[in-house]
């Protein structure tokens, strides 16, 4: 009688112990009901790179002089920058221009440092190929205007998720002009300066 009694006790505790399991098991289902869907229908719908993404370099090659700091500055010594003496001018003459970006590291240093500022990061980032050869990219290809997913008419673009307002559980169909539930870089330097000027004070 006992024994019996032991294990119907046993099986209670295992079922109260089963039922808790589930009940924490589907808390978490409940909860990731009321969350943001995070799903982006690529190549349809696209999310706009942030303002500092570090995509494909745009290069305009009317500003370039030729002094290589691009190459210098560079981590792997990167940029190609092919130039002649021109006497006449005494100046040096860009003949020829690349970046292999089947290489580059997008560090942005180039960029940084061009000192007639003819380099650019965009938000161009679909860069894939079949051949790696295709992504050595000559003066031509990288003055190419950058593609914007803003200005595609067959892509959705989808803002940010961290910028998503309060209470908005759709991404994919936000309402304009509303509030964001993330603080943008200037709006957190704004603050920042507030409260340095408020301990100067
Ligand atoms: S740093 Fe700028 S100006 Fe100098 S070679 Fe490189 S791209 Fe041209
Ligand atoms: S982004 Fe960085 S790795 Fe790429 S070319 Fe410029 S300096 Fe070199």
């Amino acid at each position: 009688m006992l024994k019996f009694l032991k294990q119907v006790g046993d099986y209670t505790k295992e079922a109260v112990q089963a039922a808790r399991f589930i009940g924490q098991g589907l808390s978490v289902t409940f909860d990731h009901m009321r969350r943001r869907p995070i799903t982006v229908q690529y190549p349809y719908e696209k999310l706009i790179p942030s303002e500092r993404f570090r995509g494909r370099i745009h290069f305009e090659y009317d500003k370039c002089i030729s002094c290589e700091v691009c190459v210098r500055v560079c981590p792997i010594n990167l940029p190609v920058v092919d130039w002649e003496f021109n006497k006449e001018t005494k100046k040096k003459q860009l003949k020829h221009y690349s970046i292999d970006f089947g290489v580059c590291i997008f560090c942005g240093n180039c960029v940084e440092y061009c000192p007639t500022n003819c380099l650019s990061m965009t938000e161009d980032y679909e860069l894939s190929t079949y051949d790696r050869h295709q992504l050595n990219y000559d003066n031509v290809a990288l003055g190419r205007l950058p593609y914007k997913v803003t200005d595609d008419p067959m892509v959705t673009p989808l803002r940010e998720l961290v910028y998503l307002p309060k209470g908005v559980m759709d991404p994919h169909d936000l309402p304009p002009g509303s509030q964001r539930a993330g603080q943008r870089p200037e709006e957190i330097s704004e603050q920042l300066e507030q409260n340095s000027e408020k301990t100067q004070a």
